[in-house]
């Protein structure tokens, strides 16, 4: 079984209590899934819901590897937040026996914490980079003769005669995170050998994912309620898991022990979930591409300054999903809205000529 160590955001690693359970130890207090019990994550490839074709290929790869003694390849996971990269990342270890290290870009602030990281691992232990597109630059540049060489130049001394000495590191794997490999440069991206997008989810998946949870959060769902959640869940899986803790919520207040569709539409409702899915921010891109640029088509930095929401998050979090629905297309003047997203929005739909040119 994988041992899990964490980095405390300070660049230090802390060995986490690992037995019996691995993932147990895992705290990400960035974002909200630090209040999520860490007993939803998956802990092996049969528990880890979807994603089929990434699976086939990572087990294959794992299995390989194993057969020959050897660590796992390198790997980089790209796709939207939340849809398990880090929980696969748990699981490669897992699979392979091997120990763990969690860590994200921003926390290796320069050489010398990536440096603790790296001398710190045994041979064949998975080092996880969350976030790898945010390492510093000058950081990202000592990565590489570690992940092709297993060597990290380390200083010593000081003053005039401060220089490195080569440090040999014991065999390892990097194991990468990103939303989106564009933002990684050349040099690192090409030192992966194994590069697997993660996909959103299928409803179905999503609605297993939510029956999943509930029974775990001792609770449950009929498979219409399920559905109906797994439904409006963009996706995601950490969204699915959401919605399902708060439906519950609404569920139980209500004196009810199992979410049926009727309570999984209620509780949705409150929440301002809308019947395809979208959110209060998705709703409000979409108002303001048509209220404030004709439809569009908008640049992104413009939406986002409207907006007041970084550019980032609407970039890995809600155009992807309104991109994928049909709600929006990119065109190479900026993004605009299409007639699927006028209807939704109940907005009139012109016939043809003029916004009648809008896409779908
Ligand atoms: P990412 O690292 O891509 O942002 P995570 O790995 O943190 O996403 O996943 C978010 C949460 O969603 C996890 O804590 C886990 O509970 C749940 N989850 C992710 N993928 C799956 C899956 N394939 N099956 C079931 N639950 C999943």
């Amino acid at each position: 079984m994988a041992r899990v160590r964490h980095d405390d955001g300070a660049g230090r690693s802390k060995a986490a209590a690992a037995e019996p359970s691995p993932v147990r130890s895992v705290v990400r207090a960035s974002e909200e899934g630090a209040a999520e019990e860490p007993s939803l994550r998956p802990r092996t490839m049969d528990e880890y819901i979807g994603q089929t074709a990434l699976k086939r290929k990572l087990r294959v790869f794992v299995d390989a590897a194993k057969q020959r003694s050897e660590p796992l390849d390198h790997v980089l996971l790209h796709g939207p937040p939340g849809l398990g990269k880090t929980t696969m990342a748990q699981i490669l270890a897992n699979e392979m026996g091997v120990r763990i290290h969690i860590t994200s870009g921003p926390a290796v602030e320069h050489k010398g914490v990536l440096a603790g990281h790296l001398t710190a691992l045994e041979s064949g232990d998975v080092l996880f980079i969350d976030e790898i597109h945010r390492l510093p630059p000058i950081v990202e540049e000592s990565l590489y003769s570690a992940m092709e060489d297993g060597r990290i130049d380390l200083p010593v001394g000081e003053g005039t005669r401060a220089r490195t000495m080569p440090f040999a590191l014991a065999p390892f794997t990097l194991v990468g995170a990103t939303t989106r490999t564009a933002l990684l440069g050349a040099p690192l991206r090409e030192r992966f050998q194994i590069v697997e997008g993660l996909e959103y989810y299928a409803d179905s998946e999503l609605a297993a994912i939510v029956q999943r949870t509930a029974r775990i959060l001792g609770f449950s769902a009929t498979d219409a309620g399920a559905a109906e959640i797994g439904r409006r869940s963009r996706g995601t899986p950490r969204i699915a898991n959401r919605l399902t803790r708060r439906v519950r919520d609404f569920t139980q207040v209500r004196g009810r022990d199992a979410i049926d569709r009727a309570d999984a539409e209620y509780g949705l409702g409150e929440l301002g979930i809308d019947p395809e899915g979208l959110d209060a921010i998705d709703r409000r891109v979409l108002v303001a591409i048509v209220d404030l640029f004709d439809g569009g088509p908008v640049g992104i930095d413009a939406l986002a300054a409207t907006l007041s929401e970084p550019r980032d998050t609407l970039e890995d979090v809600y155009e992807p999903f309104l991109l994928q629905r049909g709600f929006l297309v990119r065109t190479p003047r900026g993004r605009q809205v299409t007639r699927k997203a006028l209807a939704h929005l109940g907005r009139e739909v012109p016939p043809g000529g003029g916004q009648g040119e809008l896409p779908l």
